[in-house]
């Protein structure tokens, strides 16, 4: 019997089944694969992922691997440059392949004592009041507490389950992949820097000796299981550029589309979803792979209490009630993206006019802010603007803030020096710390990040700390 079942090893399900290793709950990871993703696809960790790798102490794990870059230019492919005013301590994005992102969390994740079986699908589950039996590729069942689909796009929990998947199928594929090149560098360069003022998808990015990172749009939307053959890359690329640059040797092809669907239901009983699994959008901004880790952290202490037996009755509830309006608003901002990639005449236009607009900092930041989810207010009721929003790292006496949240615990930080977490010490650290760079005398933390709470009162803050971690003890 373990407590939790996590269908999917990819990004999402490491992430979870870490995050809820640091609460002692028996976590086991079913991925369908035996070994992990071949193709290297370079994703890019915007700035709340690098914030929740810092607050977990994986941000020096993470770094030798990946190339830092700057915070801008990822709003539909608009150069600009970064903001002036990016609130946080982690203002940049680092470029890192996505096989190698997963092997990281995984690690962490079975470090932390979580165990991971590949080569074993889920088939079928059912639900009762104790718990889910699940059912394996081979046949055989498992039981545990609850079960959570990271198994992606595509996700059996989410079929079976019944939960609706409403949004627009995809209505155009892009072909991606890497291979040799025969055209001379300066001639892929002239004609890449010709098509980028009209056509926004495409790219060839040199990837080695000789090697070229290519993006080229597919003919017509096709069966996303087949990968596509080195003839439709050829064919696309003269169709697109004119010439087919003598691609040859590809080291691996796939496409990709912009279907755009969000799961009616992030719960059912003792079944839930996150990641891809939940929601699905086109590539654009980059930003499928940093939702899915934020699905898990924040879903991963709702659970791990409502396991331990401390969560209040409807905490595991604010995981939907939090997350589905991000995924909707990363919906639709994939989406007025998709607008502004488009070579029709009119989208052109509204293409220069946001160009010129995003010349106001204000705009591009509040944009470079909706992509790397520091702009997220989860609505905590009426507060100042604080509360709800994550609290950037900042300096406290003992270093910084983001070290004390490596045990995945609230913490209260209190520049009063009076106040206290006392019956909620075994689930909330108290910091206090008159010299911390915060300009309001108390706020209460959840093991996310959050502000959960802004004030001085005790008594206050007990009704707070209840909210958030239950009834104290003793
Ligand atoms: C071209 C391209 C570029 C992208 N670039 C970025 C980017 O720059 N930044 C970004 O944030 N995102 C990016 N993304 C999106 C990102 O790749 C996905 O959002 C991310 O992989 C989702 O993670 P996940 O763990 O939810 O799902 P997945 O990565 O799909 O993992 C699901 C796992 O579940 C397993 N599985 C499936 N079915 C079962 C089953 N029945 N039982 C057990 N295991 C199962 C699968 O084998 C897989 O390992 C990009 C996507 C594409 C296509």
């Amino acid at each position: 019997m373990f407590d939790v079942i996590i269908a999917g090893c990819g990004p999402t399900g490491a992430m979870l089944a870490a995050e809820l290793r640091l609460h002692d709950v028996r976590v086991l990871v079913l991925e369908k694969e035996t070994e992990p993703a071949s193709f290297i696809r370079i994703v890019g960790l915007h700035i709340r992922s690098l914030e929740l790798m810092a607050m977990r102490g994986l941000l020096e794990r993470v770094l030798p691997h990946g190339r830092q870059r700057p915070a801008a230019g990822f709003f539909a492919a608009i150069p600009k440059p970064v903001p002036q005013g990016l609130d946080s301590a982690y203002a940049y994005r680092l470029g890192i392949p996505q096989p190698v992102i997963v092997q990281l969390l995984e690690e962490h994740a079975i470090e932390l004592g979580a165990q991971v079986r590949r080569g074993c699908a889920v088939t079928g589950f059912e639900q009762d009041d104790e718990g889910v039996t699940v059912e394996l590729t081979d046949g055989r069942q498992l039981r545990s507490r609850y079960l959570i689909g990271c198994d992606g796009a595509r996700s059996t929990v989410r079929k079976l389950l019944g939960v609706g998947f409403p949004g627009e199928p995809s209505r155009n594929d892009t072909l991606m992949g890497e291979m040799h090149v025969g055209a001379s560098r300066e001639e892929i360069a002239a004609k890449a820097a010709e098509l980028r003022e009209t056509q926004q998808r495409f790219w060839l990015r040199p990837f080695g000796e000789g090697v070229y990172s290519i993006v080229v749009p597919a003919a017509e939307v096709g069966d996303r299981a087949k990968p596509p053959t080195l003839e439709e890359f050829q064919q696309q690329l003269r169709a697109v550029a004119g010439t087919d640059f003598g691609v040859h040797s590809p080291r691996w092809m796939s496409r990709f589309g912009d279907a755009t669907r969000l799961a009616e239901r992030y719960r059912v009983g003792r079944v839930l979803l996150a990641g891809d699994a939940a929601h699905i959008h086109p590539p654009i901004g980059g930003q499928g792979l940093n939702l899915g880790v934020q699905d898990a952290f924040n879903l991963g202490w709702k659970l791990a209490a409502q396991i331990r037996g401390w969560a209040p009755d409807t905490l595991l509830d604010t995981y939907q009630a939090e997350r589905h309006p991000v995924a909707q608003e990363v919906l639709d901002n994939t989406r007025a993206q998709m607008e502004l990639l488009s070579t029709e005449p009119g989208a052109q236009a509204v293409r220069r006019l946001l160009t010129e607009l995003m010349d106001f900092d204000e705009v591009n930041r509040h944009l470079i802010e909706k992509i790397t989810a520091v702009g997220i207010r989860y609505d905590f009721g009426e507060g100042p603007d604080l509360l709800g929003r994550r609290l950037r790292d900042i300096d406290v006496k003992q270093g910084h803030l983001y070290g004390l949240l490596h045990r995945g615990r609230g913490l209260l930080l209190d520049r009063t020096e009076r106040l206290t977490a006392g019956g909620w010490s075994d689930r909330v650290d108290h910091l206090a710390d008159p010299t911390a760079a915060l300009d309001v005398p108390c706020v209460l933390l959840r093991p996310d990040g959050h502000v959960a709470w802004i004030g001085d009162d005790q008594r206050d803050l007990d009704d707070h700390l209840s909210r958030w971690f239950g009834k104290p003890t003793g």
